[in-house]
């Protein structure tokens, strides 16, 4: 129990060291507890000591675990950090703060519906195949652009850029590029960075990293 706090502890760490040559503020870097296929008891740990921002990767999973866990602490946000079927926008759009799989103009479409619906307006992160990766979801590099300049239109709040290196290689210059490709749509947000390699993406300007099995342990 106590072991997910004192990772907690660890990372935060972590973050703040190498802030310190990245010429960063570890106020600046948002911290995402990512709790997907953990059960409620291995989460409240890290609620109880002080972490308030969690990620889950499946809409029905996250509505299952986690009305309960927020009436008690109304100040958690849940940002969605996996795919989005356009059929569940409307769900994902009641139960999370912020979405980081925005890739695609039919979810774009089903998300603004959502939002126009429920009048909740959720930030969301551009998911970009940064890898260009055909089994991996995210918007290619080469219509980034246009998907960007539709989602403007939208209205639908515009976090940033987010991305998920391909597996088993060295993620830095796949980091380098998000960032790149964000400053040149002026855009703040980057969402990059797990367990493995959230202090490259800290030094390469990630604003928001999603850490998982390094505070919770490996995932079954
Ligand atoms: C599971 C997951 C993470 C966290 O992965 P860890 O390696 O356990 O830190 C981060 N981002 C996404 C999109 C994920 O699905």
């Amino acid at each position: 129990m106590e072991n997910t706090a004192s990772r907690l502890d660890e990372v935060r760490e972590r973050i703040a060291r190498v802030c310190k040559p990245a010429r960063r503020e570890p106020a600046d870097i948002t911290l995402i507890a990512v709790s997907k296929t953990h059960p409620a008891e291995r989460i409240i740990p890290l609620v109880e000591a002080g972490q308030r921002v969690f990620g889950e990767n499946r809409v029905a999973e996250a509505a299952a675990k986690w009305p309960q866990l927020r009436e008690a602490h109304p100040d958690i946000e849940l940002h969605l950090i996996g795919q989005l079927q356009s059929n569940k926008a409307e769900e994902a759009a009641q139960l999370f703060d912020c979405i980081h799989s925005l890739d695609r103009v039919s979810l774009l479409t089903a998300l603004t519906k959502a939002m126009d619906k429920t009048g909740k307006r959720v930030p969301c992160f551009v998911q970009v195949n940064i890898g260009g990766e055909p089994q991996k979801g995210g918007c290619p590099i080469s219509e980034l652009p246009e998907f960007l300049a539709q989602v403007r239109l939208s209205g639908i709040p515009l976090a940033g850029l987010m991305c998920i290196p391909p597996a088993d290689t060295e993620a830095a210059p796949f980091f380098a590029l998000l960032a790149k490709l964000a400053a040149d749509h002026g855009l703040q947000g980057l969402s990059m960075g797990m367990s493995g390699d959230y202090e490259t993406a800290v030094m390469l300007g990630a604003t928001h990293v999603r850490v998982g099995s390094a505070l919770f342990g490996a995932r079954e």
